[in-house]
């Protein structure tokens, strides 16, 4: 890590003990980590940027904001197969973020590392005038040749989707006024699921060998469904009733069915979504009950290309562009 005095402070202070348990991380105080994979295994590699205002709100508690950062890169690694084992750090100081800020921000990562085996090798802090960003890079392992990836679905295959869709969304809308349940409960739900996502990591090792093709949902279902398709040179068709929901994302659908498509266009779920054949059908029933996870069939896999989406009559319909504009690389 490199920086003025008093980032060297915050580093030794606040850093530099969550890389304890990486001999590899050279206590940060080198200019590189040096660490190799297990025998038979390869890296699987995910960088993610995190911004207030877009990912996180200012008044967010910043224990929070830690572990979303690092936590939406375990999922890209749970949506390769692979295990978390490292991560990197750059860390953007905006305005307003004091040392009792930064404090409140290493005890989450502490808290994560401890949840998720994962450990601070390197990294980076500097103050910067506009928001504060965070990158987080992570490194993960995974049996060499088998990680999953987005270009192996074929047409048959069933389309899979874990936990619930669009939550992460509502919770933004709840943290904004914009909208609300009338049931603080589930407001509060919403708001933890935007807050803190968890990564299905043990679904995505479980997927290894099971899985044709995986992704997790950061653009929104459709979107990234729409990525699962390009890779693999497919199409899919998605009903929608069988979109898992949320109590409070079943509530809005129940009152106006519009709402359907804007919970499969919103982004930042972190649940994973994948394909495998008809045959995995019973395993991953009881993948779902060992792991306590909900995991629902939402469709298939077709030939030709392009998402059809099928309303409560089995008809087609239109869910716009919302879910594909995104721009941002999401690897
Ligand atoms: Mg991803």
């Amino acid at each position: 890590m490199n920086g003025a005095p008093d980032e060297f402070h915050l580093i030794r202070r606040y850093f530099a003990p969550l890389a304890a348990g990486e001999p590899g991380a050279l206590g940060l105080g080198d200019d590189a980590a040096a660490i190799k994979p297990a025998d038979g295994h390869s890296f699987v590699v995910t960088a993610d940027t995190i911004a207030e205002g877009v990912h996180f709100l200012p008044d967010d508690p910043p224990n929070q904001i830690a572990r979303k950062a690092l936590r939406v890169n375990l999922s890209d690694l749970a949506a390769m197969g692979a295990a978390p084992r490292a991560y990197t750090l750059a860390l953007a100081l905006g305005r307003g973020r004091d040392e009792e800020w930064v404090a409140a921000f290493a005890s989450g990562l502490a808290d994560d590392q401890q949840r998720f085996g994962v450990t601070l090798i390197g990294g980076d802090t500097v103050a910067a005038p506009g928001p504060t960003t965070l990158s987080v890079t992570a490194i993960g392992e995974v049996g060499e040749g088998r990680e999953l990836t987005r270009g192996g679905a074929r047409a048959g295959d069933h389309i899979w989707v874990s936990g619930t869709i669009g939550d992460a969304g509502l919770g933004l809308r709840v943290l904004r006024d914009e909208l609300s349940s009338g049931d603080e409960s589930l407001d509060a739900a919403a708001i933890s699921a935007y807050r803190l996502p968890e990564p299905r990591i043990a679904l995505g090792n479980a997927l290894l060998g099971l899985a044709t093709g995986a992704i997790d949902v950061s653009d929104g279902l459709a979107a990234d469904l729409g990525h699962i398709c390009e890779q693999s040179s497919t199409g899919a068709v998605i009903e929608l009733p069988a979109v898992p929901l949320s109590e409070f994302g079943t509530r809005l659908a129940a009152d106006d069915p519009a709402w359907l498509t804007r919970l499969i266009t919103g982004g930042d779920d972190y649940e994973l979504l994948f394909s495998a054949p008809p045959a995995a059908e019973s395993e991953i029933g009881a993948l779902a009950e060992r792991l306590a996870l909900r995991i629902t069939r939402i469709g298939a896999i077709e030939p030709g290309s392009g998402l059809r989406v099928l309303d409560h009559a089995g008809n087609s319909t239109e869910i716009g562009s919302a879910g594909y504009r995104h721009f941002q690389f999401d690897r």
